[in-house]
């Protein structure tokens, strides 16, 4: 497949098959944590970048098998809406194939073109990403074209919140001693309390980056960021575990018991829903791994 790939199991989306629009590596910003690599072509131009009737042709290849899925999310090595035949494609599988969720991860950049936001507004999910509040760390982490502002950025979001009815989940990716600063916790927490999203998604290093020595945000320091943002509701995402089967999951959330662990605190380091993270102690407790005390407490069995 030339521009599909996956379906990954990714923990926030489940089986998602993933769709990239762009060529390597193009995008409106070259973030020193990508995992991609650093980015060669740095771009706001909106262009049909590969033929659009190409992607569809392989995602109807792909989608006649009838395949399991989740998501079909656009994502992959640039800025999808980047391409000017997304809101095509989308309209495309909605029509074509009803049955899936779609799902737009995207940088933020071009969503205060209102073109952009039309095209992708029929998809189920959109997640945007926010992270910086101030242009000194725009620059610092995202690396933007000239053009791209924060001011953009958040009036690019509020825009969307306003005409979109989906599933708006922010993602801000913590780099500490850059965006994790009080003064940019605070106007992060007073932005969403105004465009009010489903939830905020704390991300962080989990793999190595663009550049080398970013610094990894320990789960202590999101733990802080995410009670700072109260009321919001906040989830920590660990994307280490994307792809791995209930096994090693269930071996990652037993090392982590090595201190007395709430329910609450295993849930937020993993961003597994609390209903599901329930299900993976019971299964631990039933092994006679790990056991409940203090109503919410677990501990591992000597
Ligand atoms: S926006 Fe995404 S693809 Fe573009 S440089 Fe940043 S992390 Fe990489």
């Amino acid at each position: 497949m030339k521009y599909l790939f996956g379906p990954v199991n990714s923990r926030r989306l489940g089986i998602s098959l993933g769709i990239d629009l762009l060529p390597y590596k193009t995008c409106s910003l070259d973030c020193i944590y990508c995992e991609c690599g650093a980015t060669t072509h740095l771009t706001v131009e909106r262009r049909e970048y590969v033929k659009t009737e190409d992607v569809i042709r392989e995602l109807d290849e792909y989608l006649s098998q009838k395949p399991e899925l989740d998501y079909i999310t656009f994502s992959g090595s640039g800025e999808p809406t980047l391409h000017s035949g997304i809101g095509k494609i989308i309209s495309y599988l909605k029509s074509h194939y009803p049955d899936y969720r779609i799902c737009v991860l995207t940088n933020s950049t071009l969503l205060n073109l209102k073109e952009v936001r039309d095209e992708i507004i029929s998809a189920d999910v959109i997640v945007p990403s926010l992270d910086a509040m101030t242009d000194v760390s725009l620059r610092k982490i995202l690396r933007p074209h000239e053009s791209v502002t924060v001011e953009k950025i958040l009036s690019g979001i509020s825009s969307l919140c306003r005409e979109y009815c989906g599933k708006i989940i922010i993602e801000y990716f913590v780099i500490p001693g850059i965006n994790d600063s009080e003064e940019e916790i605070d106007l992060l927490k007073k932005y969403m309390m105004t465009i009010e999203p489903v939830v905020v998604q704390l991300n962080y290093l989990s793999r190595p980056g663009a550049e080398k020595n970013v610094p990894r945000a320990s789960f202590n320091q999101l733990k802080a960021i995410s009670e700072k943002l109260l009321p919001v509701n906040v989830q920590i995402i660990d994307s280490s575990l994307d792809n791995c089967s209930d096994k090693e999951i269930d071996k990652a959330v037993l090392d982590k018991i090595s201190t007395y662990s709430t329910t609450e605190d295993l849930s937020l380091t993993f961003g597994i829903r609390k209903s599901d993270m329930i299900k993976i102690l019971k299964r631990l407790e039933e092994s006679g791994l790990i056991e409940c005390f203090d109503s919410e407490r677990w501990r591992r069995k000597a």
